[in-house]
């Protein structure tokens, strides 16, 4: 078996996560408390975990996140991971129009890097929901992939309207949220925490098989309660026990995947 790549990264939607669903929930401290729990308790526990194990990870930063905790982008930074762009207040794009999704990109990307971030060269969309709108705009803009689409399973080029960006893909399965999110309006699971691990030790198993790079998703609210993280830390060995593992954040994945699926398709086009 063949080294692969896979990369660990976390959704720093935090209080943006609910006021990007609607003003109403500025009024809802306990929900919005939940969401700050991910930075206050969470997110230490993730680094800490992630220094032990000397692993490089990705966090995609709503722009509102960075201004609410504006001591994250040094502590990211610090740390040696990347910080990518997820919009500004988490808006969904396809429930705004063009003008909100623009102003979500630009000041997403504006706070970033006046709290001392460097340009995000990667974004995902809220709920990985993407428009055609957004996604011209990752293009213009200058992004060199998105992480918000499921049409493979391997680094891909995403095409709408003859243009295409890189795609990291993600999937509903590799996610801790539809494991474990439940609010009190929309209910969902609490789901046994080993399931996370059996899940994902499963999917890293079909990836080497298969000589494939991929991702996990999590949320610091959501994967930062310790009997969760302590399933996080037990792949993490496992992984690293099977070995033929490189742990990579997604701009590392894209620098070479990138040029890689280009040159394919200039093959291919000649
Ligand atoms: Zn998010």
């Amino acid at each position: 078996m063949s080294e692969i790549p896979v990369s660990l990264t976390f959704d720093v939607d935090a209080e943006a996560g609910w006021l990007g669903e609607g003003q109403e929930y500025a009024r809802r401290l306990t929900i919005l408390s939940e969401g700050r729990y991910g930075v206050v308790r969470g997110l230490p526990r993730i680094l800490d975990l992630l220094s032990r194990h000397h692993i490089p990870a990705t966090f995609f930063l709503p722009g509102y996140t960075a201004e609410l905790h504006p001591h994250l982008i040094d502590l990211l930074l610090t740390n040696g991971h990347e910080i990518a762009h997820h919009g500004y207040l988490h808006v969904r794009s396809d429930q705004v129009s063009a003008e909100v999704q623009t102003e979500e990109i630009d000041k997403g990307l504006e706070a970033l890097q006046r709290l001392g971030a460097p340009r995000p060269t990667g974004y995902r969309s809220t709920s990985w929901e993407l428009t055609p709108e957004t996604f011209d705009l990752l293009i213009d803009r200058g992004f060199d992939y998105d992480s918000s689409c499921m049409g493979d399973d391997r680094p891909y080029l995403e095409t709408h309207g003859g243009r295409s960006i890189l795609e990291l893909p993600v999937h509903w399965s590799l996610d801790d949220w539809p494991r474990f999110g439940w609010n009190i309006d929309g209910g969902g699971n609490v789901a046994d925490p080993a399931e996370l691990f059996r899940c994902f030790a499963a999917e890293f198993d079909s990836a080497q098989a298969e000589s494939r790079h991929t991702s996990f998703t999590m949320h610091p609210e959501v994967i930062g309660r310790p009997y969760r993280l302590a399933q996080l830390e037990k792949f993490i060995e496992y992984m690293v026990s099977v070995g033929d593992v490189r742990f990579a954040r997604l701009d590392e994945v894209a620098a070479q995947a990138g040029p890689e699926l280009r040159g394919r398709e200039l093959q291919a086009i000649r």
